[in-house]
């Protein structure tokens, strides 16, 4: 994480003096850079609580890079189907799931350990 910013603060305090223990909602930006190719990512994460009490990040979404929509036309289906589980794992900041399903769509199109391409290419 090379910078963090808190931004859209709202509480549900009427009064500024009860906003000591009214729940709250705040935008967290982050901006971090990946340690294997140093590629930026840029953060939302929604924090909310009740200040002194706890705080917890309630959603986490990836603003940058953007997913991005690859070409399926010379694509077994079985492997289109994995990479789209994907695709729907990583917008939902379901992380793990996502590497799973990349690894289920490099499986079926026939990828091994320590290949470098699989049985299919674009004709
Ligand atoms: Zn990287």
């Amino acid at each position: 994480m090379i910078a963090t910013v808190g931004h859209g603060f709202e509480s549900e305090a009427i009064n500024p003096e009860d906003q000591v223990d009214a729940p709250f909602k705040q935008n967290i930006f982050s901006i971090a850079v990946c340690p294997k190719c140093d590629g930026p990512f840029f953060i939302k994460e929604e924090l909310s609580g009740v200040p002194g009490e706890f705080e917890a990040i309630a959603d986490e979404v990836v603003l940058y890079p953007a997913a991005v929509r690859a070409s399926f036309e010379n694509t077994p289906e079985p492997v289109k189907r994995a990479y789209e589980q994907a695709v729907r794992c990583y917008s939902s900041s379901a992380f793990e799931a996502c590497a799973l399903m990349c690894g289920a769509a490099w499986k079926r199109s026939g990828g091994r350990k320590g290949s470098k391409a699989g049985i299919w290419t674009a004709s």
